[in-house]
């Protein structure tokens, strides 16, 4: 690929978190009975008027002021026309040349990737944001499932007119990573401030990619190629990068690209063709006469702006000044917001080792969450149990080794971390009273290994330790075994 720069933009679809739909009252909730949720306004019958959802305002500024982006004071709904079977208008309520947000940078992190996937060398990234405006989505062809779906088609209008967020950017990309951290950076931020659950496998996210390549040097753009149908923030990337390489491919071998939009199929691994590209002429925008412009107030953004929580970038921020975190264990514990919340509390509750904390959240705990597919705050270890275990090692009554595996029993059953201990009887012993009776007891059993140790043989420590342990049980605390046993050995 050298001698190629690849060019990306993207846009994506949030579906803001409502209850009902963007111009009339009917349910947003999926999964209902086929057609179950529609009304004249969401079905397009004729002399039916739409009326904007306050919540979709409120949820839209939400969403605009976790990117940091303005919020224009007044925008204007627009129609865009098409024919589809799912749209049954015949157009699109949409913002076009005034959109609710336009103009805006966004500055994100990204990092480069080893072979495996891993990131290394985080950096920062200015992205330039095109636009977000408020629109409604259409519904939805079913062509599968369903009786003679070789004969017909079905059409569930039950999403049209769910409110989405679109927010498209320039064509500031240069890898399939930086989109990857981008779309990921964004769906956190919906997250974060519950403007949209930002779930691209529930499809509550979607993505598209504009992607193109052209020789370094060069300042013409070439031909660009839309990605559509990447149900995963992965899949996007792995999108990008055949397309990318199919790109420079067709070009080297003096072959000529088409602007067309191409979906991607993750089991073939592959894109395809699904249709050429339409221009924006090809929509006949105009404005929107059934809906007047849309007016927001200083007072009512200020309003959302106070009702907002700490953002991601400001809390890894703090994370790393007042926790003393890496770059890398920061971004991983905001990752969500309620892993970030899980850790502040316990925190707390291990009486400030934050260290440790971030350490047993990031070994263990995110790899059983993983595991059983939960969030933090779903996870069956309340975080000041995880803090109270954090304490307990901390102390010494118990090893990390012993840690591991009642942290494992605690996340299966629920229980407190002291009763799994006392259960299991693991209580470590650290009374060096104790511990120095032992280590006599062990030393006058071994007067041949002694002597060997005394003249010279200084790998014999290692046994005298584990004859310690021996005698324990396991139990004896390692850290004063070491401590007591060099002391004793020394005279
Ligand atoms: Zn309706």
């Amino acid at each position: 690929m050298n001698g190629w720069e690849t060019i990306i933009g993207l846009e994506v679809h949030a579906q803001l978190s409502t209850e009902s739909k963007i111009f009339c009252g009917c349910s947003t909730r999926f999964g209902d009975e086929p057609n179950s949720n529609t009304c004249p306004v969401c079905l397009g019958l004729p002399g039916a008027l739409p009326v904007l959802n306050r919540r979709v305002v409120e949820l839209g500024a939400r969403a605009a002021l976790a990117l940091g982006l303005h919020i224009n004071e007044r925008s204007i709904f627009a129609r865009k026309n098409y024919f589809y079977p799912d749209l049954p208008k015949g157009y699109q309520i949409s913002q076009y040349d005034q959109p609710f947000s336009a103009d805006g940078t966004l500055e994100i992190m990204t990092a480069q990737r080893d072979e495996a996937g891993h990131a290394h060398e985080w950096r920062p990234l200015t992205v330039r944001i095109t636009r977000l405006h408020l629109e409604e989505d259409a519904g939805k062809n079913v062509h599968e499932g369903l009786p003679d779906v070789d004969r017909f088609s079905y059409v569930d209008l039950n999403r049209a007119g769910t409110p989405l967020a679109e927010i498209v950017t320039e064509p500031d990309f240069r890898s399939s990573w930086e989109a990857y951290d981008y779309v990921n950076h964004v769906r956190r931020a919906l997250q974060w401030v519950g403007a949209s659950e930002a779930d691209m496998e529930k499809g509550n996210l979607r993505c598209e990619a504009n992607v193109s390549v052209r020789r370094r040097g060069d300042t013409k753009f070439g031909t660009k190629v839309e990605l559509k149908n990447l149900n995963s923030v992965r899949f996007m990337q792995r999108a990008i990068e055949f397309e990318v390489r199919r790109h420079i491919e067709t070009l080297e071998s003096g072959g000529r690209l088409v602007q067309e939009t191409r979906l991607w199929d993750e089991r073939a691994a592959e894109t395809r063709p699904m249709r050429s590209k339409e221009e924006a002429h090809d929509y006949r925008y105009f404005p929107e006469p059934d809906l007047p412009p849309l007016v927001v107030t200083n007072e009512f953004v200020d309003q959302i702006r106070t009702s907002l929580p700490e953002l991601p970038d400001a809390r890894r921020k703090r994370f790393i000044e007042q926790y003393d975190l890496s770059f890398a264990d920061a971004s991983q514990l905001t990752a969500e917001r309620s892993l970030a919340d899980y850790y502040e509390n316990a925190v707390e509750a291990s009486e400030g080792n934050a260290r440790a904390t971030a350490n047993w959240i990031r070994s263990e705990l995110l790899r059983e969450l993983e595991h059983a597919d939960v969030t933090a705050d779903k996870c069956p270890i309340p975080a000041t149990e995880l803090g109270a275990l954090v304490r307990m090692i901390d102390e010494g009554k118990i090893s990390g080794k012993q840690g591991k595996d009642v942290l494992i029993e605690m996340f299966a059953t629920g229980k407190a971390a002291t009763t799994v201990v006392e259960e299991r009887g693991l209580v470590q012993v650290s009374d060096t009273a104790e511990i120095d009776r032992m280590i006599d007891e062990v030393i006058a059993g071994n007067p041949q290994q002694l002597e060997q140790y005394c003249s010279g043989k200084e790998t014999l420590f290692g046994f005298f330790v584990g004859q310690v342990m021996k005698a324990s049980k396991g139990k004896a605390n390692p850290k004063v075994v070491n401590e007591r046993l060099r002391a004793k050995l020394k005279r």
